[in-house]
Parts: C-alpha cells; sequence; structure tokens
C-alpha cells in the first residue's frame, strides 16, 4: 500500500483552551499515525500583548503560506477599539472566502433531533457582506454599516457549494438569502444562484428565504443536504445548525481559500474553563480529521474518526459538557479513552 508522504501543518493553539484542545488532537493524531508535521505559530492574544494589532506575527502568516494548511485553536477577539480580530485578519488575508459547516448527528450525542438523520453541509462566504468591517457614525447619533457583496464574491462562494455537493456525493444545494427585502446585495447571491445552477444538472438547486431557513430547520432540518449562504446568515444559521446536534464543544469547520485551507473548532477560547483540563477536544479533533481529508491521509482520518464515534457511543470518559450530570472526565481521561478506541469501529 502506497503511504501518504508527510505533510507540514501550521499549528496555532491559541487563546483560553486553545492549548488544551490543540494538544489532546495531536496526541490522538500521533497515535492514530497521521502523516504530519506541525510547525507551531502564534496568534491572538499574546500577538497582541506584543503589540502587533492584528493579531497575527508575520512568522504566523509565513508559516501558513508556505504550508499552505492550517490547524488553529479559538483566538480571544480583543475588546478594545484599535485592535483588529486575528481570526478576521487570517480570513482576509488568505481570503478564506468559504466556511464549510458540517453539522451531522453523532452517536451518543443525546439532543432533542435525536434520530432525525441530520446530516448537511452549511457553506457561509466568509469576507464580504457586513463583515467586510466598514462601519462608522454618520453623524454622533447614527450608526452606519456597509453590506457589501459582489458577484465574483457570490459565484465563488456559490460554485464551492457545488463543488461540494459533488465531492460528498450530495444531491441537492439550498441557496438561502434575504433577497425579499435586500433585493440588490442579498438578491445578487440569488440571481447567481439561479443563472449557474444550469452548469450543475446532477445537483437540485432551491432557494428559500432565510428566516424561514431558520424555521425549516428547527422544524424539519433532515430535508437539507447542503445550504449556501451569505455571511451573516451563515454565521446564525450554522451555529442554530451546531445546537441541533448537540452544540458548539463538538462542532468542526473549516475556512478555504484558492491557495489555503484552515481548520478550526466553531467554538471560542472558553476562558471559564481555560488551564482546568476540563475542555472538550472533540470539536478540534474532528476539524483535524477534516483536515487530514483533505491533505489526503484518509486512513489517519477514518481511523480517528472511528475511534471518537466509538468513543462517544461507549460514553466512557466523556467531557463534563457532554457527559450525564455530574460524571465529566477531564480532556486527558477523555484523550486517552480515543487513543484506546483507535483502530475500533466500522
Ligand atoms: P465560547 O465558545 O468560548 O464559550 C461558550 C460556552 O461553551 C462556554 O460555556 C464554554 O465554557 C463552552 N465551551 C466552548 N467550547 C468548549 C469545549 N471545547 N469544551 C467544553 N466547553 C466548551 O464562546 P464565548 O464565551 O462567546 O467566547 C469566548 C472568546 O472566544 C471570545 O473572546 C470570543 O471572541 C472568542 N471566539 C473565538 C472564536 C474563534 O477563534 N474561531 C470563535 C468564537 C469565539
Amino acid at each position: 500500500v502506497p503511504q501518504t508522504p508527510r505533510i507540514t501543518v501550521t499549528a496555532i493553539p491559541g487563546d483560553g483552551i486553545g492549548p488544551e484542545v490543540m494538544r489532546a488532537t495531536q496526541r490522538i493524531l500521533a497515535a492514530a499515525g497521521a502523516r504530519i508535521d506541525w510547525e507551531e505559530a502564534e496568534a491572538g492574544a499574546a500577538a497582541f500583548r506584543k503589540g502587533i494589532a492584528t493579531g497575527c506575527p508575520q512568522e504566523t502568516l509565513d508559516s501558513i503560506e508556505r504550508t499552505g494548511v492550517a490547524l488553529k485553536g479559538p483566538l480571544e477577539t480583543a475588546l478594545g477599539y484599535g485592535e483588529k480580530s486575528a481570526n478576521v485578519t487570517l480570513r482576509k488575508f488568505f481570503e478564506l472566502y468559504g466556511n464549510i459547516r458540517p453539522v451531522r448527528e453523532l452517536p451518543g450525542i443525546r439532543t432533542p433531533f435525536s434520530g432525525r438523520g441530520i446530516d448537511l453541509v452549511i457553506v457561509r462566504e466568509n469576507v464580504e457582506d457586513l463583515y467586510a468591517g466598514i462601519e462608522y457614525l454618520q453623524t454622533p447619533s447614527v450608526a452606519q454599516c456597509l453590506k457589501l457583496m459582489s458577484e465574483p464574491g457570490c459565484e465563488r462562494i456559490l460554485r464551492l457549494a457545488y463543488a461540494l455537493a459533488r465531492a460528498e456525493g450530495r444531491t441537492r444545494l439550498a441557496c438561502s438569502t434575504k433577497a425579499n427585502i435586500m433585493k440588490t446585495t442579498e438578491g445578487l447571491m440569488k440571481r447567481v444562484f439561479e443563472r449557474i445552477a444550469p452548469e450543475y444538472p446532477d445537483i437540485a438547486p432551491s432557494h428559500l428565504i432565510i428566516d424561514n431557513c431558520a424555521h425549516q430547520l428547527v422544524i424539519a432540518p433532515e430535508q437539507f443536504e447542503l445550504i449556501v449562504t451569505s455571511n451573516m446568515n451563515g454565521d446564525i444559521i450554522s451555529d442554530l445548525a451546531a445546537g441541533l446536534v448537540g452544540g458548539l464543544g463538538i462542532a468542526p469547520s473549516s475556512n478555504v481559500g484558492d491557495r489555503v485551507a484552515m481548520f478550526e473548532a466553531v467554538h471560542g477560547s472558553a476562558p471559564q474553563i481555560a488551564g482546568k483540563g476540563l475542555a472538550n477536544p472533540t470539536a478540534l479533533l474532528l476539524s483535524a480529521v477534516m483536515l487530514l481529508r483533505h491533505v489526503g491521509d484518509f486512513a489517519a482520518a477514518e481511523r480517528v474518526e472511528q475511534a471518537v464515534f466509538v468513543t462517544l457511543q461507549e460514553g466512557r470518559n466523556l467531557t463534563g459538557d457532554i457527559a450525564p450530570k455530574g460524571e465529566g472526565a477531564g480532556t486527558d481521561a477523555f484523550t486517552d479513552q480515543v487513543i484506546a478506541n483507535l483502530g475500533r469501529g466500522s
């Protein structure tokens, strides 16, 4: 069997619980035989403390430029006015225009929606829209934020969603916008969607208004295979969708552009539990599984994913956020349990 070549990946442990969940993930990947060499890099609070206003030192940007792939822990967003968000810096610098968030039921995670067969992906535009960060005071008492959407920006995210549908063997793609009210901006995404749909005859397109999409996600989430949407809509419905299947502690994601892909948990730095050895590494670990598939190490991806499924299903040594009340184990015990389960599963 030909071996996957070794790949160098930039690892940004990040803030709060970041270093704890990163260490756990790296231990599990090493035990699974993943053919990855890590290049560690800094971003977030430590960089801000050194006076780097973007939150991302040049060496970190250089490392990602070189490797083309990063695994990133959560980065605290400074609350002052001067600093930027280090996350936004990374997204913008590398034009990571596609935020991909798989949402599926995991074994052993009980939710009010368990058994519904939820298995969908949300593809969120990641660099345009209201998050371009162009806002100002028109007068001392009137604030304005620009909602910027471009035709090329819409087209590349829509094509990414179509490509993902094909790659994953999905047959339906829903585009969700607020085109009924914001006819020029949100309407642009809808019009581009309708223009390019005939190029993908194997994928059935549909459009729905974003508020109805939120409603449908709650009453019948199993109807969706893939949803593509603009930045702010996607921000909100992807957290909603994560909540349907067990919450932020287990939700993975990737941020992709044409040159670079960056994988990260959806959750933040959880400062309340940082440094206590309590954090659940599952979300970063499942993000690392997406990374392994991205770099072509399918064997390691499968081993790790199956070990996570077996661990969740059996329910032994789960961390406090997903264990039955009063039974939570620590990050290390959970990590050891996943390692012990490597090689099990289908
Ligand atoms: P958060 O996701 O850090 O925490 C929300 C809740 O979920 C808390 O109760 C927390 O303890 C819990 N939680 C989150 N991840 C967990 C895990 N792995 N295991 C166990 N429990 C977990 O959200 P927040 O409190 O709104 O944000 C904290 C900081 O993180 C802020 O500075 C925010 O800007 C930043 N943030 C960063 C990212 C990112 O880097 N992508 C994403 C979201 C928030």
